[in-house]
Protein backbone atom coordinates (compact mmCIF):
# COMPACT_ATOMS: atom_id res chain seq x y z
CA UNK A 1 0.00 0.00 0.00
CA UNK A 2 0.99 3.52 -1.00
CA UNK A 3 -1.21 6.45 -1.00
CA UNK A 4 -4.47 7.28 0.23
CA UNK A 5 -7.23 7.89 -2.79
CA UNK A 6 -7.27 11.25 -1.43
CA UNK A 7 -3.83 11.76 -1.99
CA UNK A 8 -3.39 10.30 -5.36
CA UNK A 9 -6.28 12.42 -6.56
CA UNK A 10 -4.60 15.81 -5.03
CA UNK A 11 -1.07 14.49 -6.61
CA UNK A 12 -3.40 14.48 -10.30
CA UNK A 13 -5.03 17.63 -9.43
CA UNK A 14 -8.68 16.01 -9.73
CA UNK A 15 -11.39 15.68 -7.42
CA UNK A 16 -11.36 12.28 -4.86
CA UNK A 17 -14.67 11.95 -6.07
CA UNK A 18 -13.82 11.47 -9.78
CA UNK A 19 -11.12 9.00 -8.43
CA UNK A 20 -13.20 6.94 -6.45
CA UNK A 21 -15.80 7.16 -9.01
CA UNK A 22 -13.09 5.44 -11.40
CA UNK A 23 -12.84 3.06 -9.14
CA UNK A 24 -16.45 1.77 -8.95
CA UNK A 25 -16.74 1.67 -12.69
CA UNK A 26 -13.45 -0.90 -11.91
CA UNK A 27 -15.27 -2.82 -9.35
CA UNK A 28 -13.17 -1.13 -6.91
CA UNK A 29 -14.89 -0.10 -3.69
CA UNK A 30 -12.75 2.53 -1.93
CA UNK A 31 -13.14 5.28 0.42
CA UNK A 32 -11.26 8.86 0.58
CA UNK A 33 -8.85 7.45 3.19
CA UNK A 34 -8.04 4.35 2.02
CA UNK A 35 -4.30 3.30 1.02
CA UNK A 36 -4.49 1.68 -2.58
CA UNK A 37 -1.53 -0.95 -3.54
CA UNK A 38 0.36 -0.29 -6.63
CA UNK A 39 -1.76 -1.75 -9.18
CA UNK A 40 -4.82 0.10 -8.17
CA UNK A 41 -3.03 3.32 -8.68
CA UNK A 42 -1.01 2.65 -12.14
CA UNK A 43 -4.53 1.44 -13.35
CA UNK A 44 -6.37 4.70 -11.75
CA UNK A 45 -3.73 6.97 -13.11
CA UNK A 46 -3.56 5.60 -16.40
CA UNK A 47 -7.73 6.71 -16.66
CA UNK A 48 -6.50 10.24 -15.74
CA UNK A 49 -3.67 9.73 -18.22
CA UNK A 50 -0.84 9.59 -15.77
CA UNK A 51 2.23 7.53 -16.21
CA UNK A 52 3.40 6.34 -12.65
CA UNK A 53 7.00 5.20 -11.20
CA UNK A 54 7.32 3.69 -8.47
CA UNK A 55 10.54 4.61 -6.09
CA UNK A 56 11.22 1.72 -3.39
CA UNK A 57 12.28 2.99 0.04
CA UNK A 58 16.11 2.86 -0.68
CA UNK A 59 15.66 5.31 -3.87
CA UNK A 60 13.74 7.39 -2.26
CA UNK A 61 16.45 8.11 0.44
CA UNK A 62 19.16 7.86 -1.79
CA UNK A 63 20.43 11.66 -2.53
CA UNK A 64 19.39 12.89 -5.62
CA UNK A 65 21.83 12.43 -8.21
CA UNK A 66 23.01 15.60 -9.87
CA UNK A 67 22.61 15.43 -13.98
CA UNK A 68 26.14 15.69 -15.22
CA UNK A 69 26.47 18.52 -18.02
CA UNK A 70 27.54 16.65 -21.59
CA UNK A 71 30.94 19.13 -20.82
CA UNK A 72 32.04 18.24 -17.67
CA UNK A 73 32.15 14.59 -18.98
CA UNK A 74 35.65 12.89 -19.52
CA UNK A 75 36.53 9.47 -20.96
CA UNK A 76 37.08 7.10 -17.46
CA UNK A 77 39.15 3.71 -17.90
CA UNK A 78 37.06 0.42 -18.33
CA UNK A 79 35.52 -1.61 -15.02
CA UNK A 80 36.99 -5.50 -16.27
CA UNK A 81 35.29 -8.18 -14.96
CA UNK A 82 37.10 -12.04 -15.45
CA UNK A 83 34.48 -15.04 -15.73
CA UNK A 84 35.10 -18.46 -16.98
CA UNK A 85 35.03 -22.64 -15.57
CA UNK A 86 36.66 -23.52 -12.84
CA UNK A 87 40.99 -23.98 -13.41
CA UNK A 88 40.77 -22.37 -16.20
CA UNK A 89 42.90 -19.85 -15.29
CA UNK A 90 41.20 -16.46 -14.35
CA UNK A 91 42.94 -16.20 -10.89
CA UNK A 92 45.95 -16.79 -12.56
CA UNK A 93 45.41 -14.03 -15.17
CA UNK A 94 44.10 -11.48 -12.55
CA UNK A 95 47.23 -12.45 -10.80
CA UNK A 96 49.93 -11.97 -13.43
CA UNK A 97 48.52 -8.86 -14.53
CA UNK A 98 48.65 -7.23 -11.45
CA UNK A 99 51.96 -8.54 -10.69
CA UNK A 100 52.92 -7.22 -13.68
CA UNK A 101 51.45 -4.05 -12.71
CA UNK A 102 54.00 -3.19 -10.05
CA UNK A 103 57.65 -2.38 -11.11
CA UNK A 104 60.26 -3.83 -9.43
CA UNK A 105 61.30 -1.90 -5.85
CA UNK A 106 57.71 0.05 -5.67
CA UNK A 107 56.78 -0.04 -2.47
CA UNK A 108 58.96 -3.82 -1.62
CA UNK A 109 57.07 -4.36 -4.74
CA UNK A 110 54.19 -6.23 -3.00
CA UNK A 111 50.50 -6.13 -4.24
CA UNK A 112 47.58 -6.62 -2.22
CA UNK A 113 44.24 -8.40 -2.96
CA UNK A 114 41.89 -5.42 -2.26
CA UNK A 115 39.43 -6.73 -4.49
CA UNK A 116 40.00 -4.46 -7.13
CA UNK A 117 42.95 -3.00 -8.65
CA UNK A 118 43.85 -0.67 -11.42
CA UNK A 119 46.83 -1.05 -14.59
CA UNK A 120 48.35 1.11 -16.65
CA UNK A 121 49.12 -1.11 -20.15
CA UNK A 122 51.97 -0.35 -22.28
CA UNK A 123 49.94 2.15 -24.52
CA UNK A 124 49.29 4.21 -21.61
CA UNK A 125 46.24 3.78 -20.84
CA UNK A 126 44.22 2.30 -17.51
CA UNK A 127 42.31 -0.12 -17.16
CA UNK A 128 40.68 -1.45 -13.70
CA UNK A 129 40.16 -5.41 -13.07
CA UNK A 130 37.45 -6.25 -10.13
CA UNK A 131 39.13 -9.05 -8.67
CA UNK A 132 36.50 -11.43 -7.52
CA UNK A 133 36.45 -13.90 -10.70
CA UNK A 134 33.25 -15.64 -11.56
CA UNK A 135 29.83 -14.76 -12.71
CA UNK A 136 28.63 -15.45 -9.12
CA UNK A 137 29.99 -12.51 -7.90
CA UNK A 138 29.30 -10.77 -10.85
CA UNK A 139 25.39 -12.07 -10.94
CA UNK A 140 25.52 -10.90 -6.94
CA UNK A 141 26.56 -7.43 -7.62
CA UNK A 142 24.03 -7.55 -10.19
CA UNK A 143 21.12 -8.60 -8.06
CA UNK A 144 21.81 -5.99 -5.87
CA UNK A 145 21.38 -3.26 -8.25
CA UNK A 146 24.86 -2.17 -8.68
CA UNK A 147 26.18 -2.10 -11.98
CA UNK A 148 29.63 -1.99 -12.10
CA UNK A 149 31.34 -3.83 -14.57
CA UNK A 150 31.39 -2.51 -18.66
CA UNK A 151 33.37 -5.35 -19.96
CA UNK A 152 33.61 -8.91 -19.43
CA UNK A 153 37.06 -11.34 -20.32
CA UNK A 154 35.83 -14.82 -20.16
CA UNK A 155 38.84 -16.75 -20.00
CA UNK A 156 38.52 -20.73 -21.95
CA UNK A 157 41.86 -22.96 -21.18
CA UNK A 158 43.40 -23.57 -25.24
CA UNK A 159 43.92 -27.41 -23.92
CA UNK A 160 40.28 -27.63 -22.61
CA UNK A 161 37.12 -26.84 -23.76
CA UNK A 162 33.99 -24.98 -23.47
CA UNK A 163 32.41 -26.48 -20.19
CA UNK A 164 29.03 -25.41 -18.63
CA UNK A 165 30.39 -22.78 -16.49
CA UNK A 166 31.95 -21.12 -19.64
CA UNK A 167 28.51 -21.22 -20.59
CA UNK A 168 26.77 -19.88 -17.74
CA UNK A 169 29.23 -17.25 -17.72
CA UNK A 170 28.78 -16.17 -21.19
CA UNK A 171 25.06 -15.95 -20.60
CA UNK A 172 25.08 -13.96 -17.25
CA UNK A 173 27.43 -11.82 -19.61
CA UNK A 174 25.23 -11.08 -22.17
CA UNK A 175 22.12 -10.92 -19.80
CA UNK A 176 24.01 -8.03 -18.42
CA UNK A 177 24.21 -6.41 -21.81
CA UNK A 178 28.25 -6.41 -21.17
CA UNK A 179 30.45 -6.81 -24.16
CA UNK A 180 32.82 -9.48 -24.21
CA UNK A 181 36.11 -10.63 -24.40
CA UNK A 182 37.40 -14.01 -24.69
CA UNK A 183 41.21 -15.33 -23.80
CA UNK A 184 42.00 -18.95 -24.87
CA UNK A 185 44.30 -19.35 -21.73
CA UNK A 186 46.89 -21.84 -21.26
CA UNK A 187 48.76 -21.43 -24.78
CA UNK A 188 51.86 -22.36 -23.75
CA UNK A 189 50.81 -25.90 -23.14
CA UNK A 190 51.25 -28.67 -25.63
CA UNK A 191 48.05 -29.75 -26.06
CA UNK A 192 46.61 -25.72 -26.07
CA UNK A 193 43.97 -26.03 -29.10
CA UNK A 194 42.72 -22.78 -29.42
CA UNK A 195 40.74 -23.47 -32.83
CA UNK A 196 39.11 -26.37 -31.53
CA UNK A 197 37.61 -23.54 -28.42
CA UNK A 198 37.05 -21.32 -31.33
CA UNK A 199 35.01 -24.25 -32.99
CA UNK A 200 33.22 -24.88 -29.57
CA UNK A 201 32.47 -21.32 -29.06
CA UNK A 202 31.21 -20.96 -32.57
CA UNK A 203 28.27 -23.92 -32.16
CA UNK A 204 26.93 -21.57 -29.27
CA UNK A 205 26.50 -18.48 -31.27
CA UNK A 206 29.91 -17.06 -30.11
CA UNK A 207 31.75 -16.44 -33.40
CA UNK A 208 35.28 -14.84 -32.88
CA UNK A 209 36.60 -11.95 -35.33
CA UNK A 210 38.60 -14.28 -37.27
CA UNK A 211 36.28 -16.20 -38.17
CA UNK A 212 33.61 -12.96 -39.22
CA UNK A 213 32.37 -13.28 -35.93
CA UNK A 214 32.03 -10.26 -33.81
CA UNK A 215 33.89 -11.11 -30.95
CA UNK A 216 37.52 -10.22 -29.73
CA UNK A 217 39.84 -13.67 -29.13
CA UNK A 218 43.02 -13.39 -28.03
CA UNK A 219 45.42 -16.07 -26.89
CA UNK A 220 47.50 -16.36 -24.07
CA UNK A 221 49.24 -17.52 -20.94
CA UNK A 222 48.12 -16.61 -17.62
CA UNK A 223 51.63 -18.56 -16.54
CA UNK A 224 54.61 -16.88 -19.20
CA UNK A 225 52.53 -13.51 -20.37
CA UNK A 226 52.22 -14.17 -23.45
CA UNK A 227 49.37 -12.19 -25.40
CA UNK A 228 48.60 -10.68 -22.14
CA UNK A 229 49.58 -7.00 -23.62
CA UNK A 230 47.20 -7.47 -26.40
CA UNK A 231 44.56 -8.77 -24.86
CA UNK A 232 44.49 -5.75 -22.70
CA UNK A 233 44.67 -3.68 -25.98
CA UNK A 234 41.93 -5.51 -27.20
CA UNK A 235 39.93 -4.83 -24.02
CA UNK A 236 40.66 -1.21 -24.83
CA UNK A 237 39.36 -1.40 -27.92
CA UNK A 238 36.09 -2.54 -26.59
CA UNK A 239 36.07 0.14 -24.33
CA UNK A 240 36.08 2.81 -26.84
CA UNK A 241 32.74 1.55 -28.76
CA UNK A 242 31.68 2.09 -25.16
CA UNK A 243 32.51 5.69 -24.91
CA UNK A 244 32.35 5.39 -21.18
CA UNK A 245 32.89 8.84 -19.49
CA UNK A 246 32.28 10.42 -16.07
CA UNK A 247 32.73 13.84 -14.66
CA UNK A 248 35.80 13.70 -12.03
CA UNK A 249 34.55 17.09 -10.95
CA UNK A 250 31.69 16.63 -8.39
CA UNK A 251 31.53 14.40 -5.22
CA UNK A 252 32.11 11.01 -5.91
CA UNK A 253 29.96 7.90 -5.76
CA UNK A 254 31.46 4.32 -5.98
CA UNK A 255 29.71 0.83 -5.38
CA UNK A 256 31.36 -0.87 -2.58
CA UNK A 257 33.19 -4.10 -3.96
CA UNK A 258 34.29 -5.57 -0.29
CA UNK A 259 34.66 -4.86 3.54
CA UNK A 260 36.10 -6.01 6.58
CA UNK A 261 37.01 -5.02 10.09
CA UNK A 262 40.94 -5.03 10.63
CA UNK A 263 42.15 -5.08 14.37
CA UNK A 264 44.32 -2.32 14.19
CA UNK A 265 42.48 -0.16 11.17
CA UNK A 266 39.16 -0.52 12.19
CA UNK A 267 36.69 -1.03 9.25
CA UNK A 268 38.18 -1.41 5.74
CA UNK A 269 36.49 -0.75 2.62
CA UNK A 270 37.42 -0.98 -0.42
CA UNK A 271 35.02 0.69 -3.16
CA UNK A 272 35.20 1.55 -6.54
CA UNK A 273 34.65 5.03 -7.20
CA UNK A 274 32.40 5.42 -10.63
CA UNK A 275 32.10 9.26 -10.74
CA UNK A 276 33.32 12.31 -9.25
CA UNK A 277 36.32 12.01 -7.13
CA UNK A 278 36.60 10.84 -3.59
CA UNK A 279 39.29 12.90 -1.36
CA UNK A 280 40.72 11.74 2.07
CA UNK A 281 38.63 13.57 4.59
CA UNK A 282 35.41 13.36 2.58
CA UNK A 283 32.18 12.66 4.51
CA UNK A 284 30.49 9.21 3.15
CA UNK A 285 27.33 7.23 3.36
CA UNK A 286 27.89 3.68 2.72
CA UNK A 287 24.78 1.64 2.24
CA UNK A 288 24.08 1.86 6.22
CA UNK A 289 26.83 3.07 7.43
CA UNK A 290 28.90 6.40 7.20
CA UNK A 291 32.15 7.68 8.22
CA UNK A 292 34.94 9.87 7.30
CA UNK A 293 37.80 9.01 4.89
CA UNK A 294 40.33 8.97 7.05
CA UNK A 295 43.07 7.54 4.43
CA UNK A 296 42.81 5.83 1.07
CA UNK A 297 45.31 3.17 -0.34
CA UNK A 298 45.65 1.27 -4.04
CA UNK A 299 46.68 -1.99 -3.90
CA UNK A 300 50.24 -1.42 -3.95
CA UNK A 301 49.70 0.14 -0.52
CA UNK A 302 50.57 3.58 -1.80
CA UNK A 303 48.41 6.04 0.21
CA UNK A 304 46.47 8.45 -2.24
CA UNK A 305 44.83 11.45 -1.30
CA UNK A 306 42.27 11.75 -4.36
CA UNK A 307 40.60 9.11 -6.06
CA UNK A 308 38.73 9.98 -9.54
CA UNK A 309 36.68 8.00 -11.99
CA UNK A 310 36.92 4.26 -11.92
CA UNK A 311 39.71 4.20 -9.15
CA UNK A 312 39.67 1.24 -6.88
CA UNK A 313 40.48 2.49 -3.23
CA UNK A 314 40.52 0.91 0.13
CA UNK A 315 39.08 3.59 2.68
CA UNK A 316 39.72 3.74 6.11
CA UNK A 317 36.80 5.59 8.36
CA UNK A 318 33.70 3.75 8.10
CA UNK A 319 31.69 3.47 10.92
CA UNK A 320 31.08 -0.03 9.84
CA UNK A 321 31.51 -2.74 7.15
CA UNK A 322 28.66 -2.31 4.47
CA UNK A 323 27.87 -5.23 1.50
CA UNK A 324 29.70 -6.04 -1.82
CA UNK A 325 27.39 -3.74 -3.82
CA UNK A 326 26.41 -1.09 -1.74
CA UNK A 327 26.43 2.22 -3.12
CA UNK A 328 28.90 5.22 -1.53
CA UNK A 329 28.37 8.46 -2.03
CA UNK A 330 30.04 11.72 -0.05
CA UNK A 331 27.81 13.68 1.73
CA UNK A 332 27.87 17.40 2.78
CA UNK A 333 27.41 17.16 6.45
CA UNK A 334 27.97 14.73 8.89
CA UNK A 335 24.74 14.85 10.54
CA UNK A 336 22.99 14.07 7.17
CA UNK A 337 25.21 11.21 6.64
CA UNK A 338 24.51 10.03 10.18
CA UNK A 339 20.58 10.41 9.94
CA UNK A 340 20.42 8.53 6.30
CA UNK A 341 22.63 5.86 7.68
CA UNK A 342 19.88 5.62 10.85
CA UNK A 343 17.28 5.52 8.37
CA UNK A 344 18.35 2.99 6.29
CA UNK A 345 19.34 0.75 9.50
CA UNK A 346 15.70 1.40 10.63
CA UNK A 347 14.31 0.40 6.88
CA UNK A 348 16.41 -2.92 7.17
CA UNK A 349 15.49 -3.83 10.06
CA UNK A 350 11.60 -3.48 8.67
CA UNK A 351 12.55 -4.79 5.70
CA UNK A 352 14.20 -8.03 6.66
CA UNK A 353 11.58 -9.75 6.58
CA UNK A 354 10.06 -8.93 3.08
CA UNK A 355 12.03 -8.88 0.21
CA UNK A 356 11.93 -7.86 -3.26
CA UNK A 357 9.21 -9.47 -5.20
CA UNK A 358 10.16 -10.77 -8.40
CA UNK A 359 7.60 -12.08 -11.65
CA UNK A 360 6.20 -15.08 -11.33
CA UNK A 361 4.23 -16.95 -14.09
CA UNK A 362 0.67 -15.90 -12.21
CA UNK A 363 1.75 -12.89 -12.49
CA UNK A 364 2.40 -12.45 -16.01
CA UNK A 365 -1.39 -12.21 -17.08
CA UNK A 366 -2.13 -9.10 -14.48
CA UNK A 367 0.92 -7.85 -15.50
CA UNK A 368 -0.08 -8.10 -19.34
CA UNK A 369 -3.39 -6.47 -18.65
CA UNK A 370 -2.07 -3.37 -17.00
CA UNK A 371 0.28 -2.57 -19.70
CA UNK A 372 3.29 -2.78 -17.74
CA UNK A 373 5.22 -5.63 -18.64
CA UNK A 374 7.06 -6.20 -21.99
CA UNK A 375 9.56 -8.92 -21.51
CA UNK A 376 9.11 -11.97 -20.33
CA UNK A 377 12.66 -13.08 -18.77
CA UNK A 378 12.97 -17.05 -18.72
CA UNK A 379 16.13 -19.53 -17.59
CA UNK A 380 15.83 -23.41 -19.05
CA UNK A 381 17.53 -25.69 -17.23
CA UNK A 382 16.72 -29.59 -18.44
CA UNK A 383 18.22 -33.13 -18.09
CA UNK A 384 19.57 -33.32 -22.03
CA UNK A 385 20.81 -30.96 -24.28
CA UNK A 386 17.73 -32.03 -26.96
CA UNK A 387 14.81 -31.07 -24.72
CA UNK A 388 16.81 -27.89 -23.15
CA UNK A 389 16.76 -26.67 -26.99
CA UNK A 390 13.46 -27.38 -28.20
CA UNK A 391 11.64 -26.38 -25.00
CA UNK A 392 13.88 -23.14 -25.57
CA UNK A 393 13.08 -22.72 -29.01
CA UNK A 394 9.24 -23.69 -28.06
CA UNK A 395 9.14 -20.99 -25.85
CA UNK A 396 10.87 -18.22 -27.90
CA UNK A 397 8.00 -18.73 -30.41
CA UNK A 398 5.53 -17.77 -27.88
CA UNK A 399 6.79 -14.47 -28.20
CA UNK A 400 3.70 -12.08 -29.24
CA UNK A 401 3.46 -8.33 -30.48
CA UNK A 402 3.33 -7.29 -27.10
CA UNK A 403 5.63 -9.60 -24.79
CA UNK A 404 8.86 -11.01 -26.31
CA UNK A 405 9.91 -13.88 -24.47
CA UNK A 406 13.89 -13.85 -23.41
CA UNK A 407 16.12 -16.91 -22.52
CA UNK A 408 18.81 -15.50 -20.70
CA UNK A 409 20.28 -18.86 -20.26
CA UNK A 410 19.60 -22.64 -20.77
CA UNK A 411 21.32 -25.23 -20.09
CA UNK A 412 21.79 -29.05 -19.05
CA UNK A 413 21.97 -29.92 -15.02
CA UNK A 414 19.67 -29.48 -11.37
CA UNK A 415 18.93 -25.52 -10.85
CA UNK A 416 21.55 -23.83 -9.01
CA UNK A 417 22.23 -20.86 -7.06
CA UNK A 418 23.74 -19.40 -10.04
CA UNK A 419 20.50 -19.47 -11.84
CA UNK A 420 18.86 -17.90 -9.14
CA UNK A 421 20.76 -14.74 -9.05
CA UNK A 422 20.51 -14.37 -12.34
CA UNK A 423 16.81 -15.08 -12.42
CA UNK A 424 17.04 -12.38 -9.19
CA UNK A 425 19.37 -9.60 -10.92
CA UNK A 426 16.96 -10.06 -14.54
CA UNK A 427 13.59 -10.63 -12.94
CA UNK A 428 13.34 -13.91 -14.75
CA UNK A 429 11.28 -17.25 -13.77
CA UNK A 430 12.75 -20.64 -13.61
CA UNK A 431 11.67 -23.39 -16.02
CA UNK A 432 12.86 -26.92 -15.14
CA UNK A 433 12.68 -29.98 -16.66
CA UNK A 434 13.33 -32.94 -15.50
CA UNK A 435 15.72 -31.27 -13.47
CA UNK A 436 15.29 -30.04 -10.06
CA UNK A 437 16.63 -27.32 -7.82
CA UNK A 438 19.76 -27.82 -5.73
CA UNK A 439 18.88 -27.55 -2.03
CA UNK A 440 21.27 -24.33 -1.65
CA UNK A 441 18.87 -23.00 -5.06
CA UNK A 442 15.64 -23.41 -3.34
CA UNK A 443 16.74 -21.79 -0.52
CA UNK A 444 18.00 -18.83 -2.34
CA UNK A 445 14.59 -18.71 -4.57
CA UNK A 446 12.73 -18.77 -1.98
CA UNK A 447 14.48 -16.10 0.12
CA UNK A 448 14.59 -13.70 -3.40
CA UNK A 449 10.88 -14.90 -4.11
CA UNK A 450 12.14 -16.34 -7.38
CA UNK A 451 9.30 -18.67 -9.63
CA UNK A 452 11.22 -21.71 -10.53
CA UNK A 453 8.19 -24.27 -12.53
CA UNK A 454 9.11 -28.44 -12.69
CA UNK A 455 8.16 -29.88 -15.20
CA UNK A 456 8.49 -33.12 -17.08
CA UNK A 457 6.36 -32.98 -20.37
CA UNK A 458 7.95 -29.99 -22.66
CA UNK A 459 3.91 -29.73 -24.22
CA UNK A 460 3.08 -28.89 -20.44
CA UNK A 461 5.68 -25.84 -20.06
CA UNK A 462 4.95 -24.42 -22.95
CA UNK A 463 1.16 -24.14 -22.46
CA UNK A 464 1.45 -23.17 -18.93
CA UNK A 465 3.99 -20.31 -20.11
CA UNK A 466 1.43 -19.57 -23.00
CA UNK A 467 -1.67 -19.21 -20.94
CA UNK A 468 -0.26 -17.55 -18.57
CA UNK A 469 0.59 -14.81 -21.84
CA UNK A 470 -2.87 -14.86 -22.20
CA UNK A 471 -3.85 -14.04 -18.36
CA UNK A 472 -5.67 -17.09 -18.11
CA UNK A 473 -3.38 -19.03 -16.23
CA UNK A 474 -5.40 -21.55 -14.08
CA UNK A 475 -4.45 -19.61 -10.18
CA UNK A 476 -2.06 -22.39 -8.06
CA UNK A 477 -3.55 -23.08 -5.00
P1 LIG B 1 40.60 -20.52 -11.89
O1 LIG B 1 39.94 -21.60 -11.13
O2 LIG B 1 39.90 -20.23 -13.18
O3 LIG B 1 40.86 -19.27 -11.10
O4 LIG B 1 42.02 -21.10 -12.35
P2 LIG B 1 43.48 -20.89 -11.73
O5 LIG B 1 43.99 -19.53 -12.07
O6 LIG B 1 43.45 -21.27 -10.29
O7 LIG B 1 44.31 -21.93 -12.58
C1 LIG B 1 44.12 -23.31 -12.48
C2 LIG B 1 45.42 -24.05 -12.75
O8 LIG B 1 45.87 -23.81 -14.08
C3 LIG B 1 46.56 -23.61 -11.84
O9 LIG B 1 47.29 -24.73 -11.48
C4 LIG B 1 47.38 -22.67 -12.70
O10 LIG B 1 48.71 -22.66 -12.34
C5 LIG B 1 47.18 -23.28 -14.07
N1 LIG B 1 47.27 -22.26 -15.14
C6 LIG B 1 46.53 -21.14 -15.24
N2 LIG B 1 46.87 -20.46 -16.35
C7 LIG B 1 47.84 -21.18 -16.96
C8 LIG B 1 48.59 -20.98 -18.19
O11 LIG B 1 48.42 -20.02 -18.94
N3 LIG B 1 49.49 -21.97 -18.49
C9 LIG B 1 49.68 -23.06 -17.71
N4 LIG B 1 50.59 -23.94 -18.11
N5 LIG B 1 49.00 -23.25 -16.58
C10 LIG B 1 48.09 -22.33 -16.20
Amino acid sequence: EFISANDLSSLMDVSVNEVIKVCLNMGMFVSINQRLDAEAITVIADEFGYDVEFLSAEEEDTVIEVEDNEEDLQPRAPIVTIMGHVDHGKTSLLDYIRSASVAKGEAGGITQHIGAYDVMTKSGKRVTFLDTPGHEAFTAMRARGAKVTDIAIIVVAADDSVMPQTKEAINHAQAAGVPIVIALNKIDKPGANPDKVREELSVINVLVEEWGGKYQSQEVSAKTGLGIDDLLEKVLLEAEILELKANPDRNAIGTVIEASLDKGRGYVTTILVQTGTMRVGDIVLAGPHFGRVKAMTDHRGKKMKTAGPATPVQVLGLTGAPQAGDKIQVMETEREARELATQRQQLAREQSMRTKKHITLDEIGRRLAIGSFKELNVIVKGDVDGSVEALADSLLKLSTPEVAVNILSKGVGAISESDVLLASASDAIIIGFQVRPSLSARKLAEQEQIDIRLYSIIYNAINEVKDAMEGMLAPTV
